[in-house]
């Protein structure tokens, strides 16, 4: 594969928006991303925060007008898995399966990755009643029961969506306060379906062929508690999609890529945009804002260079 200008990692909304500032520059830029562009964004059903969509905006819709907007402008997508990084003189080199894609400066926009329970049954029934995506399986749970595991944004929209098809939504927390935004806050405690069970934890998901049941325990010391559900949806947090850089950048003790307001990560010319780098806030509209400073950055960076 060519040298290019600039290689993005993710074709999430941070690296799509790299890409368009990036080849609104006239950099050569490569998008390189793992399965499909669109990232954690592109499975959510309606993005109501996103400004300049009054009556909100699905993700896949966003996704893909921002990913039709990157490839308009000459951003090329490349398939492929970023397994490791070296670094030369002349700039960087992503090593993929069996192939060596260079960069003369880098914007690492890999995102975040949803984290698992960890309980017994968890993996037996992935794909058979667990999910961590509401909007890509949540069809399949008309008129059903389900869990939404959870107290963030994520867990209030996925229980929110799953209105749409469950008979009954039942949001397990493991506290007795929520940290998602007020106002899904006040979409779930208005809404006849969702039913909040507090200071519960998943213990044990059980079933036959599929899931039938959820065992959960009460931090607070009360007793054990079956729910029976055909679902379980887990939204307990995402953990960087950083791994193989460890060697490479430094990364916040939970693996975040640490980075200044330039988005200038520890190496000079490799810059990280989005939810994998260490931020306060981790939103559609905060990895666009990211995409663009990386670019413009890469952009004097390589002022020099190109
Ligand atoms: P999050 O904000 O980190 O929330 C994770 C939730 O899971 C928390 O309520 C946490 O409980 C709970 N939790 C963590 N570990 C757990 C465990 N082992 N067992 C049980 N519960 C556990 O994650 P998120 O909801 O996926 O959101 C990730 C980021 O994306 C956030 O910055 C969020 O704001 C953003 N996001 C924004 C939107 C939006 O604005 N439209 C939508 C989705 C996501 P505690 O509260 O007790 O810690």
């Amino acid at each position: 594969m060519k040298d290019w200008d600039l290689v993005i990692v993710g074709g999430g909304p941070a690296g799509l928006s790299a890409g368009i500032y990036g080849a609104r520059a006239r950099l050569r830029t490569l998008i390189v991303e793992k399965l499909a562009c669109g990232g954690q964004a592109a499975t959510t059903h309606r993005t109501g925060d996103y400004p300049g969509f009054a009556r909100g905006i699905t993700g896949p819709e966003l996704m893909e007008q921002m990913e039709k907007q990157a490839q308009s402008l000459g951003v090329q997508v490349h398939y492929a898995e970023a397994k490791d990084l070296r670094s030369e003189s002349s700039g960087h080199v992503l090593l993929t399966d069996g192939e060596e894609i260079k960069g003369k400066a880098l914007i690492i926009a890999t995102g975040t990755t949803p984290n698992a329970l960890g309980v017994p049954g968890e993996d037996e029934f992935r794909g058979r009643g667990v999910s961590y995506c509401a909007t890509c399986d949540g069809a399949f749970f008309r008129d059903k029961d389900v869990v939404v595991v959870g107290g963030g944004n994520s867990a209030a929209e996925g229980a929110l969506f799953m209105t749409r098809f469950a008979r009954k939504v039942y949001v397990v927390h493991r506290r007795d306060r929520l940290r998602a935004t007020k106002i899904l806050q006040e979409h779930l405690a208005a809404h006849s379906k969702i039913e909040l069970l507090w200071n519960k934890v998943v213990k044990e998901i059980q079933g036959g062929a599929f899931v039938e049941r959820i065992l959960l325990a009460d931090t607070k010391g009360g007793p054990d508690l079956a729910i029976d559900a055909s679902g379980v949806f887990v939204y307990i947090g995402n953990s960087p999609n950083s791994g193989w850089l460890r060697s490479h950048l430094e990364l916040d003790e939970r693996g975040y890529i640490i980075t200044d307001e330039r988005m200038q990560t520890s190496l000079p010319g490799v810059f990280a945009a989005g939810d994998v780098r260490r931020t306060p806030l981790r939103q559609v509209v905060t990895a666009v804002a990211d995409g663009a400073v990386a670019a413009v950055e890469a952009d004097s960076f390589l002022g020099g260079i190109v």
